[in-house]
């Protein structure tokens, strides 16, 4: 007779299912740090539709999308899907995995109880009208990351995928290596591979950002796969072997260089010019690398804010930036003359559909991939390898955990195709960046317009702002008006013609001006030359919060209060400052 639970590493027959199984779940009311947000408990199998399988897990890959599912930020995934009808008070996370099949719906047809698989974590509604009728599933509105945004992941002894996530295990693999790179790897696939006349081919350059890291490692053998050469970017020289032994053709320490952030303003002559030392400098170290004068047709990007505007410069005239993440920030700042005189491509990616998928699974088949595991941990140890990322101080490379599987090292039942010989990961933990929220976060949109909640405290611009105008023609001096702002002890000065504001001078302005000229040049310059021509008013009905929001979005400090449209006074920055600590 079947039994009711079977203890963990004690395999039911094949086929036969269990009423309930062990798990790792996290429960809303435990959010919190992965040691308290993940528990062990007896959950009941869950029951599979016609298109979708139960897999028995051996073993499970560690993404960060837990570590934040466990926080309950950004979002709680567990009232999410209860607000979306399904019943189940708690979230079972766990996004790669390899395992056996135990049982397959009515429909399936390309998997069968036994086949030994691992899994890519992309699902979505067969029944979707785009999907029907042949659109990239990856734009559907019904797309989930398995183990995240949907229940039943593989963080306990069987796990509910859909039948078009299952792909062969490859046989050379044990199950935690096998667990551990489907992610990442076809992450990296859609990116190098998913777009268009910028796939990457045969003769290429491609410049990896974090090339020993999760994605990057696997950027470089798929990138020297397609027979292209692959550039690796790293933190340290303690990096640089790995990096080549997977495939770089040669390695750049980051640390080496400072022009890193966002692009100085291109009004900031000196600023730009030391930026631009700074990339093509950068850029001849590229060269150095790659033993010719070429640029990367393709920069696989995933840090975002401060490495964007080197990677749209060094890229090739016609060339693509690939982004899947903004890990340091997401306002990327391009110089748009690069973009378009050079006719270069910023493309942005996010995971893969199952084609992509399986095409990447073909490497790992032919072994061609490593897995790039860094290290495996047993079931008890599954908070605490999530606690190791959720500190930053998880080591380099891929990480998973035992689950079906009672050992470290089995699962392998064959030779790679090709001989492999797997590098040694880079012994440091030392993570510069933390990890930002998972990029499955939903992202609002027109129709969510009216569901976003403003918090604002009612102060109007008119509760703060300075009364009066200090303005000077656009004939004055720039001598004249750096003595007014000295002597009134301000930041902006208003250029007044005819009655009607037509623009500020700002201590930035003047700065920029004296760039490149004498002081005595720079002094007798006029207002009208230098000023930052149209002026960013504000009624003094307006909301402190919306005055505040135009002046971070415009970058700028200050604006022009109107009443009745005449300019009556001034709100800065610096009085929002004030109201801030209560002056
Ligand atoms: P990872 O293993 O932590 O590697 C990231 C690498 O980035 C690090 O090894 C680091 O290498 C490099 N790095 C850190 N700070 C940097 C900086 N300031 N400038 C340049 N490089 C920097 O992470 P991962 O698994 O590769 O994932 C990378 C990002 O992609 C994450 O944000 C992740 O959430 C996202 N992601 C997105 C998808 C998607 O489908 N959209 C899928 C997977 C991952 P060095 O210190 O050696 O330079």
């Amino acid at each position: 007779m079947a039994k009711e639970l079977y203890d963990l590493g004690e395999m039911p027959p094949l086929g036969e299912i269990p009423e309930k199984m062990h798990a790792w779940l996290i429960r809303a009311e435990r959010f919190g740090k992965p040691t308290e947000a993940f528990q062990q408990e007896v959950v009941n199998v869950p029951p599979i539709a016609d298109d979708e399988v139960l897999v028995y897990v051996m073993a499970a890959g560690i993404n960060y999308n837990n570590v934040w599912a466990g926080l309950g930020i950004p979002v709680n995934v567990i009232g999410a899907r209860n607000k979306a009808g399904e019943p189940e008070d708690f979230h079972i996370g766990g996004s790669d995995a390899s395992g056996i099949v135990y049982k397959v719906g009515k429909d399936v047809t390309h998997v069968k109880v036994g086949d030994e698989v691992v899994v890519h974590c992309g699902t979505w509604d067969r029944n979707c009208p785009w999907v029907k009728n042949g659109g990239d599933p990856m734009y559907s509105p019904t797309f989930r990351i398995w183990g995240y945004e949907t229940n039943y992941g593989s963080f306990a002894q069987f796990t509910k995928v859909q039948a078009q996530q299952c792909m062969p295990k490859p046989k050379h693999m044990n199950w935690e290596e096998a667990a551990a790179y489907v992610l990442v790897a076809a992450t990296a696939w859609r990116m190098l591979h998913g777009w268009g006349a910028n796939a990457v081919k045969k003769g290429d350059v491609a410049l990896i950002w974090g090339g020993a890291g999760g994605l990057g490692s696997m950027a470089i053998q798929i990138v020297k796969a397609a027979g292209a050469t692959p550039i690796a970017m790293v933190s340290g020289e303690d990096k640089f072997d790995y990096c080549m032994k997977l495939g770089a053709k040669g390695c750049i320490n980051r640390n080496e260089f400072d022009h890193w952030g966002m692009l100085p303003h291109w009004k900031d002559s000196v600023g730009y010019a030391k930026w631009l030392k700074g990339v093509r400098a950068f850029g001849a170290k590229i060269w150095e690398v790659l033993g010719e004068k070429r640029a990367p047709n393709i920069v696989f990007e995933h840090p975002g804010e401060t490495t964007i505007p080197t990677s749209i410069f060094v890229c090739d005239t016609g060339g693509m930036v690939v982004v899947c993440a903004g890990t340091t920030g997401y306002n990327a700042t391009v110089d748009l003359r690069y973009l378009w005189m050079r006719q270069k491509r910023l493309q942005g990616s996010h995971f893969a559909n199952a084609e992509q998928s399986y095409q990447m699974n073909e490497l790992a088949l032919r072994g061609l991939l490593d897995p790039c595991l860094s290290r495996a941990f047993t079931y008890a140890e599954l908070p605490v390898a999530h606690q190791l990322m959720h500190d930053n101080k998880h080591p380099h490379g891929n990480m998973s955990v035992l689950v079906g599987a009672t050992q470290f090292g089995q699962g392998a039942s064959g030779q790679p195709p090709v001989h492999v010989e797997h590098p040694i990961l880079p012994k440091g933990d030392i993570h510069t960046t933390p990890h930002p929220y998972p990029m499955s976060e939903p992202l609002p949109g027109i129709a969510e317009a009216e569901a976003i909640t403003i918090a604002d405290d009612g102060t109007r611009v008119k509760d703060l702002m300075h009364r009066g105008i200090i303005a000077c023609g656009p004939d004055d001096t720039v001598a004249q008006v750096a003595k007014l702002m000295i002597d009134k002890e301000i930041h902006a000065v208003v250029v007044m013609d005819g009655g009607k504001a037509t623009g500020v001078v700002s201590q930035t302005d003047l700065v920029l001006a004296r760039q490149g000229r004498s002081p005595e040049e720079a002094r007798a310059l006029l207002a009208g030359a230098i000023m930052t021509p149209g002026c960013a008013t504000c009624d003094a009905e307006m909301l402190l919060s919306e005055a505040v929001s135009l002046m971070t979005g415009r970058r700028m400090h200050r604006l022009v209060v109107t009443e009745n449209d005449q300019p009556t006074g001034v709100i800065s920055m610096t009085d929002v400052v004030r109201k801030l600590i209560g002056a």
